[in-house]
């Protein structure tokens, strides 16, 4: 045990060498080597090929691991094992079938003595809760796994070091990167990069994740450098891609696209190296955009394009999102308003999806029942225990050095957190705008004290009956009107100023909305930044008036906050529902609010800071509709339907414009 302990060490600083030695120390194991031994030398070797980047043999080694304890029918081993089952079980049945088995395991863990398993439960537990939102609950394993971390019978330092990482991680995914950053402080007092190489690769990069969240781009940057040197240094090839790829990430944002090629290209290889397909995808991706911000358009498109591929057979849709996102922006910075539109297209059609998926539903859910206030009381009292707890730790440091025994701690679900980085940062994002999604599942819009989407879903669920009633009667009437309004360009409003004033001018907005419509109309707040008024019975002049005074009322004069003057403009997609005569059963206010969207965004990929509205059909509905639905540019082209463009007030720095008109 005390070699496989001294190689293990070896294996911190020296990835290759220890690798080699443990080989060599497996194939030497005298036939009577107990079980227990075997099975820690099977684990550690997982870990180890893991790192070197072989993926292969680290999963054929862990099912050997899994013979072997079956075999001889190992308590803890196996006991082990069924927690890493829960992945498994999470990727077939979801979040709540995962978390059930877990919970069921609770007791055999808790009469286990080994703490090892204990910790390694803690872990699981902690990263299914906070995947879905259960942030005190996975705190609360997280600390509980930084206590447990003193008894473990070796490798304290790295099992300590991971929870920081993870508690970083949870505090990045509560959008608070301020903690995340202590949280890697913390970490960085007790290690060095020679004391816990791996360990530290790992803090390093979660530091650069929260930097790069408080736009500390530069700091950030260094901190992957740092990540990538340790792991070239302690040929950690895996950890090197993973540094190279983040690189890359961080020069698209400052927009040097030349590194960014050379950096995304190097991971690229290294990635090749490591057969590790979805590194290749993902570096591939920097890779094409940016080729694509150089002027490379097609080449990098295509790259792009084959890496969607992939992620879309990988079945990783809020990957395939984001990207596409990414890469409808390349497309628009270059002035393609055709292809930026049809991959805008492509990614709310699929976050529509994500957000319907059963593991949004069960956000939704979860998220409902979330009082915001208790949960950050909850927060501050664990993290005012563990400052108590941390200090102890520190006390205790010589003594962690010192401590050498067998474990299993942090390599199989390390296995499953690194492979995940890319995807869990991103389902991160993906999470982050559930959330602003259901912001408006509330009861009421508790920022701008306007009605919500809740509420005109309800409205229109009587005016259904309503429709049907006063049709039956023949009594007709003007049409009601929708008008979806988007702020543009909002984030560079919180990005500029900060959140609160970007909530400061969420509520300007609204008030400023419901200064200019009827007293029958109903502005609403249809999410984050998105606006929706409803106009009963208005008639198509009244409409373009009312859409003419929405675009002033915006954009004619700046939000004043403090000695601020903000330049805010909208942009807004309208139509009439009935629409152009069409039959309710045909084009519903669902349908029609669709239509709306696409006008909107229409008036996005032409610049902004105006409305386009669809006042007619110029052919039978069953030959429009369907087109109208999914491609409005081609049925403006096709002279389908008449359209109205208002324009909004001349800004100082005008977004690129192209009139409609253009289509035809
Ligand atoms: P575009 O012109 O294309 O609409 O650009 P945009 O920057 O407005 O892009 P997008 O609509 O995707 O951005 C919406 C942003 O609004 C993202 C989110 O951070 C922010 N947001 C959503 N809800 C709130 C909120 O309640 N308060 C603040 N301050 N920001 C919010
Ligand atoms: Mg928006
Ligand atoms: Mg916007």
């Amino acid at each position: 045990m005390s070699q496989l302990d001294a190689i293990q060490s070896l294996s911190d600083r020296n990835n290759e060498e220890g690798l080699q030695q443990l080989l060599e120390f497996k194939k030497n194991l005298p036939a009577d080597t107990s079980p227990a031994i075997r099975l820690e030398v099977l684990s550690v070797l997982g870990g180890l090929y893991f790192d070197a980047g072989n993926r292969k043999l680290s999963t054929q080694t862990l099912e050997e691991f899994d013979q072997l304890a079956k075999q001889m029918q190992d308590q803890d081993a196996l006991l082990y094992l069924e927690i890493f089952e829960t992945y498994s079980i999470f990727e077939k049945s979801g979040y709540a079938v995962a978390v059930a088995h877990l919970e069921k395991l609770g007791n055999a863990v808790a009469t286990s003595k080994n703490t090892n398993v204990q910790f390694r439960y803690l872990a699981t537990l902690g990263a299914f809760y906070s995947s879905n939102l259960k942030f005190d609950l996975a705190l609360k394993q997280y600390l509980d796994m930084l206590k447990l971390s003193e008894q473990l019978p070796r490798r304290q330092l790295q099992a300590k070091m991971a929870t920081w990482s993870q508690i970083s991680g949870l505090y990045l995914q509560m959008k608070d990167p301020q903690k995340a950053l202590s949280a890697t402080t913390e970490a960085l007092a007790i290690s060095s990069a020679s004391l816990a190489p791996k360990s530290f690769i790992d803090i390093s990069v979660s530091r650069g994740v929260a930097l790069s969240t408080l736009k500390r781009n530069d700091e950030a940057l260094k901190e992957y450098e740092n990540a990538l040197k340790t792991a070239k240094v302690e040929k950690l090839p895996y950890w090197a891609a993973l540094a190279l790829f983040n690189i890359a990430d961080q020069y698209l944002i400052k927009k040097d696209y030349k590194r960014a090629e050379s950096y995304a290209r190097e991971a690229m290889a290294r990635s090749e190296g490591l057969e590790d397909q979805w590194g290749i995808a993902s570096a591939r991706v920097n890779l094409g955009l940016a080729l694509g911000y150089q002027g490379k358009l097609k080449q990098g498109g295509d790259l792009v394009k084959e890496s969607i591929a992939f992620f879309e057979k990988a079945n990783a849709k809020s990957d395939v999102e984001t990207i596409i996102g990414e890469l409808s922006q390349m497309y628009e910075a270059a002035g393609l308003y055709k292809e930026a539109l049809e991959q805008v297209r492509a990614q709310q059609k699929l976050s529509d999806e994500i957000f319907q998926s059963d593991r949004a539903k069960s956000v939704a859910a979860l998220q409902e029942g979330f009082d915001a206030e208790q949960r950050k009381r909850q927060i501050e009292i664990l993290a005012k225990d563990n400052a108590l707890k941390d200090a102890d730790i520190k006390n205790h440091r010589l003594q962690q050095m010192v401590a050498l025994l067998a474990s299993l701690v942090g390599v199989l679900a390390g296995c499953f957190i690194y492979t995940q980085y890319r995807r869990s940062k991103k389902l991160n994002e993906q999470l982050k705008e559930v959330n602003l999604q259901l912001e408006f599942h509330a009861i009421r819009d508790a920022l701008t004290g306007l009605h919500n989407r809740r509420s005109f879903i309800s409205l229109m669920a009587n005016r259904n009956q309503r429709v049907e009633t006063e049709r039956r009667e023949g009594s007709y009437r003007n049409p009601d009107c929708m008008i979806l309004m988007d702020i543009d360009h909002f984030k560079n409003i919180n990005d500029t100023w900060g959140h609160a004033v970007g909530d400061v001018v969420l509520k300007e907005v609204a008030a400023r909305l419901k200064a200019v419509v009827r007293d029958d109309d109903m502005v609403m707040r249809w999410g984050g930044e998105e606006f929706l008024i409803y106009s009963p019975k208005s008639n198509p002049e009244q409409i373009t008036s009312l859409v003419d005074r929405v675009l002033r009322t915006i954009g004619d004069t700046a939000f004043a906050h403090g000695n601020l003057a903000i330049p805010v403009t909208v942009t807004a997609g309208f139509i009439a529902v009935p629409f152009s005569d069409v039959p309710e059963e045909f084009c519903d206010w669902e349908r029609a609010l669709q239509i709306a969207d696409m006008a909107l965004y229409l008036g996005k990929t032409h610049g902004r800071n105006r409305a386009y509205g669809l006042s007619r059909l110029l052919v039978p509905h069953e030959l429009a509709l369907p087109i109208l639905t999914h491609d409005l540019a081609e049925a403006i082209t096709q002279n389908m339907v008449e359209m109205i463009e208002v324009l909004g007030p001349e800004q100082a720095h005008p977004h690129q414009s192209t009139p409609l008109s253009e289509l035809k």
